[in-house]
Parts: structure tokens; C-alpha cells; sequence
């Protein structure tokens, strides 16, 4: 029999990119109003995910002042500054549990959390087969690691509510990793 703890173990969260720049309202390049209500169910999950024996993964745009990526986007999470901190209540959850053995912090440097980063491998080491994705932007962080995930064989989960975007295109974003990504969108 599988039990619940055994569930959750094979399992992580990752919260991508909530910073102060995507979210706080002097952030670089924010979702605003919509990415600081979905703050207090991120932590609730974050939580949750912690005790029942599951893994936290902060997955995190982190870029050189000089980023050829800011010929694309305002600047934003340059490495070390403000701006590239957890934002609020999610701030403060990271400084209380940052060295707990299953939070694990990813710098990223692209959109996709895997891509050129070592979560692939920090996620086979956990066991981990399962990812549930929440925070910013819906249609671009959260999607591109989606498509990640799924790629590397990972069953992939969204949680609709604690994901959000300064686009328009939030839901035409669940729609589309539902279809190509056989994600569960919860
Ligand atoms: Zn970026």
C-alpha cells in the first residue's frame, strides 16, 4: 500500500519566480494584484508540502545586469538585488525554512527552470516523479517549466490558484499545458 507520506515524498512544489520584481507594485516587471493574492495559498502549499514529507524547489530568474534577456524584457531579478528576493509572506516562509534539506532554491537563467540549471538532477536524487507548479507567470515561467517537467518525464500538476500573470492569457495557458503536457490542472 501507498501511503499519503510516500505520495508526497516522490513529489515537489516548485514556485517559480515570485520575487519582488514580478510581483511586489515596484517591481521591475510585475503581475501585480494577481500575483500577491495567490502569496498566502503558495505558503499554505509550501507547508503543507513540508509536512507531509515532500520537496520545496524556490525557482528563481536570476540574471546579469547585462542579460541579453533585457533586450527582450524590462530589467528585472538582477542577481543579488531587491528586486530578486522572495516577495512578502514568501520572503519570510524562505528565511524560516531555507535550510531545511528538502528546500532547495534553483537560480535559473531562462524562463524554463530546467533549462541550464541542475534541478533535473537535484529532482532524480529526491525521487522525485511528480511536480506541482505554482506562481508567475502562468503563461510563460510556469508554462516553459511545465513543458520542462514534462520532457523529462515528470507528471506535472498546475495549481490554477496559486499561479498568476500580467498577460491576458492565464487561462488560455492552463488550457494549452493540459493538452500538450497531459497536465492536471488543479
Ligand atoms: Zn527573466
Amino acid at each position: 500500500m501507498t501511503t499519503d507520506t510516500q505520495i508526497a515524498q516522490s513529489e515537489a512544489l516548485i514556485i517559480v519566480d515570485m520575487s519582488n520584481d514580478f510581483v511586489h507594485d515596484d517591481g521591475g516587471l510585475t503581475a501585480g494584484k494577481p500575483a500577491q493574492e495567490i502569496v498566502p495559498f503558495i505558503v499554505t502549499q509550501a507547508d503543507e508540502m513540508l509536512k507531509n514529507g515532500g520537496n520545496v524547489i524556490i525557482a528563481m530568474d536570476a540574471h546579469l545586469p547585462d542579460d541579453s534577456h533585457f533586450e527582450e524584457w524590462p530589467p528585472h531579478n538582477v542577481i543579488g538585488t531587491w528586486g530578486q528576493k522572495l516577495y512578502g509572506a514568501l520572503g519570510e516562509w524562505y528565511e524560516k525554512h531555507e535550510h531545511h534539506e528538502r528546500v532547495i532554491y534553483v537560480p535559473k537563467p531562462q524562463y524554463d527552470a530546467f533549462y541550464n540549471t541542475n534541478l533535473e538532477q537535484i529532482l532524480e536524487e529526491l525521487g522525485v516523479k511528480r511536480v506541482k507548479l505554482t506562481g508567475v507567470c502562468t503563461d510563460i515561467c510556469v508554462y516553459l517549466t511545465t513543458a520542462g517537467a514534462y520532457y523529462r518525464g515528470l507528471k506535472t500538476q498546475v495549481l490554477a490558484n496559486g499561479c498568476a500573470t500580467f498577460t491576458e492569457n492565464h487561462e488560455s495557458a492552463l488550457k494549452q499545458m493540459e493538452l500538450c503536457f497531459h497536465t492536471e490542472i488543479a
